[in-house]
Parts: C-alpha cells; sequence; structure tokens
C-alpha cells in the first residue's frame, strides 16, 4: 500500500471550480437548500452524463422523465393545488442549479411549471387551477406556451394573428404559433389568440393530443438548446370549449406580459447557471491543460478571463436575488424584470464567449462542454423577449416615451 511520504513536500491540492463565490445558496433556509442540493446531485448524477448525446441528436431525453417527476418540483414557486411551491430565491437557484449543467433541461422545466403553469395559476378560474394544476405539478401532463407566430415575434403585444372565434359555448382557434418548447411531445398547450369579437388577446387551455384541427411539426436543424423540442403548431378549426379559456383575467395582452413578467427574469437565473457551468469547466481546464510546460491557469491572461466571468457571475446573483425579493414582495415591475432579462443575458454571451477562448480549439468540441453553453447562450439571448424589446420596456419606462415603433 502506498504511504505518503513525510519529508517529500506533496503539491498544495488545487481548489475544487466554484462558481458560487460568494454563498448565495447558503442564504436560503435549510429545508430550501436541501431542494437545491437534491437538484444539483440528480442534474451531475443523470443529466451530466449523457445530456452531449442528446444535443446531438436533436433528442429529448425521455429516459429521464420517471426520475425528474420524483424531484417533485413540478409547480415551483406557485402555492397550492399540489405544487411545489417555494420562495422566488428557490425558483431561481434551481434554475441555475438546472442551467449550470443543461440548460435545454432547464428550458423544458421553466416552460413548462412557469409558463404554462403560471399562465393557470395567474389567468385561470379557481375550477381551472383545481383541474390543471396538480397533475401537471406531478408531471404526468407537460404543458407548452404557445405566443409566438411565425410572422410575429417581438410585435406579439399589438399583432397576433392567430384568432379565436366564439360559437356558443364554443371557440373556433386558427392560425400558427413558431418556436413552442415541449410542442412537439407534450399534453397541454396555452394558445394565445386575438377574439375577432373585441381584437383582446384570449388564452386558451388546449389538450393538443386529443383535440381535432391541432397539429404540430417539429422545428429541425437548430444550433441552441438542441435537447428542447420546438415545434410549430398549426390550429385549423380547432374547436376549444368555453370552460378551457383562461378566465380569471386574461383579456388583454396585459395578463400575457403578467405571465412574462415572472418568466422573464426566471431566463436570467437560467442565464446565470449557464455562465456558472461554462466557468466551472473552464477552471478544471486552466488546472489541467499544460502549455509552455506550466498550467496554463498559471498564467496572468487565463486569470484574467477566469476573474472577469466570476463578476459577470456574481453580478447577475446579485441583480437577480433583489429581482427574486421584489417578486416575492409582489412589488416586481415589468421593467425591472426586463432589464434583469437583458443585463444577465447579455452577461451570459460575454462569459460563454470567454470561457469558449480559454479552451482554445477544444472550446468548440462539444466533449469539453464549454460548446453547449456558448451555443446555448444565443437562444437565452433572444427569447422571451429580446435583448432590444427588454430595452425599450426599460427605456419607455425611464423616459416616458415609447419607442417601439
Ligand atoms: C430556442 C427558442 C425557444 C423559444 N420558445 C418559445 C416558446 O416556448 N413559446 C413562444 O411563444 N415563443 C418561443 N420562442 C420565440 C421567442 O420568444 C422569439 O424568438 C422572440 O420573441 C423574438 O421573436 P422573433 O424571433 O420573431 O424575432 P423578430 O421579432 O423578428 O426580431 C428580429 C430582430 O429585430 C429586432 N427588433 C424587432 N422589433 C424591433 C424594434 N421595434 N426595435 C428594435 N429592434 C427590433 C429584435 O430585437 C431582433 O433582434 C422561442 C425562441 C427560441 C429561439
Amino acid at each position: 500500500m502506498a504511504t505518503e511520504r513525510k519529508d517529500v513536500k506533496q503539491p498544495k491540492p488545487l481548489p475544487a471550480p466554484n462558481s458560487d463565490f460568494y454563498e448565495f445558496a447558503e442564504t436560503l433556509p435549510a429545508e430550501e437548500l436541501a431542494i437545491v442540493k437534491k437538484v444539483r446531485t440528480y442534474m451531475e448524477t443523470n443529466v451530466a452524463p449523457i445530456i452531449n448525446k442528446y444535443w446531438v441528436e436533436d433528442a429529448f431525453p425521455f429516459e429521464l422523465l420517471p426520475s425528474f417527476k420524483e424531484l417533485n418540483i413540478g409547480g415551483l414557486g406557485i402555492h397550492g393545488y399540489g405544487c411545489a411551491g417555494g420562495s422566488q430565491l428557490l425558483v431561481g437557484l434551481l434554475g441555475i442549479e438546472m442551467a449550470r449543467v443543461d440548460v435545454s433541461i432547464a428550458t423544458f422545466f421553466g416552460v413548462h411549471s412557469h409558463l404554462a403553469m403560471g399562465s393557470i395559476a395567474i389567468a385561470g378560474s379557481e375550477e381551472q387551477k383545481q383541474k390543471w394544476l396538480p397533475p401537471m405539478a406531478r408531471m404526468e401532463k407537460i404543458g407548452c406556451f404557445g405566443l409566438t407566430e411565425p410572422l410575429v415575434g417581438s410585435g406579439a403585444a399589438g399583432g397576433l394573428t392567430t384568432t379565436a372565434k366564439r360559437e356558443g359555448d364554443t371557440w373556433v382557434l386558427n392560425g400558427q404559433k413558431r418556436w413552442i418548447g415541449n410542442a412537439p411531445w407534450c399534453d397541454i398547450s396555452i394558445i394565445w389568440a386575438r377574439d375577432v369579437a373585441d381584437n383582446q388577446v384570449t388564452g386558451f387551455i388546449v389538450e393538443n393530443k386529443t383535440t381535432p384541427g391541432f397539429s404540430v411539426e417539429k422545428m429541425q436543424n437548430k444550433i441552441a438548446l438542441k435537447v428542447v423540442q420546438n415545434g410549430q403548431i398549426t390550429l385549423k378549426d380547432c374547436r376549444v370549449p368555453e370552460a378551457n379559456r383562461l378566465a380569471a383575467g386574461a383579456r388583454s395582452f396585459r395578463d400575457t406580459a403578467r405571465v412574462l413578467r415572472g418568466t422573464r427574469y426566471y431566463v436570467g437565473w437560467e442565464a446565470t447557471g449557464c455562465q456558472m457551468g461554462a466557468y466551472e469547466h473552464a477552471v478544471k481546464y486552466a488546472q489541467e491543460r499544460l502549455q509552455f510546460g506550466k498550467p496554463i491557469g498559471s498564467f496572468q491572461l487565463i486569470q484574467d478571463f477566469l476573474a472577469k466571468m466570476l463578476g459577470n457571475i456574481t453580478a447577475c446573483q446579485c441583480m437577480l436575488a433583489r429581482t427574486a425579493q421584489l417578486a416575492d414582495e409582489g412589488k416586481l415591475t415589468d421593467q425591472q424584470a426586463a432589464l434583469s432579462k437583458a443585463f444577465t443575458t447579455a452577461k451570459a454571451r460575454e462569459t460563454v464567449s470567454w470561457a469558449r477562448e480559454l479552451l482554445g480549439g477544444n472550446g468548440i468540441l462539444l466533449d469539453y462542454n464549454v460548446a453547449r453553453f456558448f451555443a446555448d447562450a444565443e437562444a437565452l439571448y433572444s427569447y422571451e423577449g429580446t435583448y432590444q424589446m427588454q430595452h425599450l420596456i426599460v427605456g419607455k419606462a425611464v423616459t416616458g416615451f415609447s419607442a417601439f415603433v
């Protein structure tokens, strides 16, 4: 058995990569911290070893669904109706834990739990919440959120072309939705359409597997978030009962915006997790990769990259932690959520590009993991409202002038 010789100086063990430099997770109460640790272990044990293979194949890892359900985090941040509940900081730190290993898994969960379930929680009637939220919280039914259209992206607030026409107790939906995450395989679609009677935007719960007139085609050839299955939905005389119209409020785009206010800053948490994953892989690489006979981590310019990345990550965590406090207090405004989304996703682009550069040629090889974060950051920057749209929301709030058109 090898024993350590006391007379020979052993090299000091190198620090393990740690992107939570200011120990944010430690600010959670013990029971929420335990959930963060559970999800971290799950992501590192179950997702990390297989995710590159699925990314290459443009496929969703359905093999993970049974164990993912057992995490019991469906309906995170939503209280009652069998949902996981928890503080907004917990919502965010779980977004980080998922995205730190894979942004697609964080997105799949965000679309289901925050966008689809969140629409019902915010704009649904009491009966609708009782009916739909419990099975979605158990993740027996998976949801998607259909707002964007082939010809209408940033301009969704005023320009949706999908129509809803009331015929007695039925609504007839016609139109198309594009980019809809989870749509090719999920069970429940929240579809936003314009009521032809008054031009107001209204949300509908569509049971897409059993409603005639609903079809979906998987989008191909994405270069980011390849594990998330995005679909183009076609609604052709798709008949939905009045009972499935989001009835508590959704009678204008303001209600859609209320859903997006929460989910937009969730994208900020995903963007922070994305940076943390790329940073940790970069630190490890810097400790191991030798050039000029030394670890590249010992070079000043490489250390500069790492310190800049950590600064970005920590700035994003601080901004989002305050955003979460405002959300918990019910005070979060659209412009605050918009600034958080814009800032963190822009920083994510910067951080992942530094991580990519630090790895040299290996930075563009999937096997070294940073390349996946590098590509995925692009989608975060554009989805749920582009950087420009977020800044226009902020710009309008601070100047009093709308510059949208
Ligand atoms: C991976 C991915 C997943 C997505 N998932 C979903 C989903 O689940 N559900 C859903 O409904 N949608 C989803 N989307 C759609 C997403 O929200 C839209 O892509 C986004 O809102 C931008 O719309 P667009 O792509 O049509 O771009 P466009 O609106 O065509 O914008 C193109 C460019 O013009 C800029 N621009 C537009 N108007 C202005 C202006 N007035 N001033 C200055 N610049 C302007 C934009 O910032 C952008 O840079 C997803 C998108 C992606 C990429």
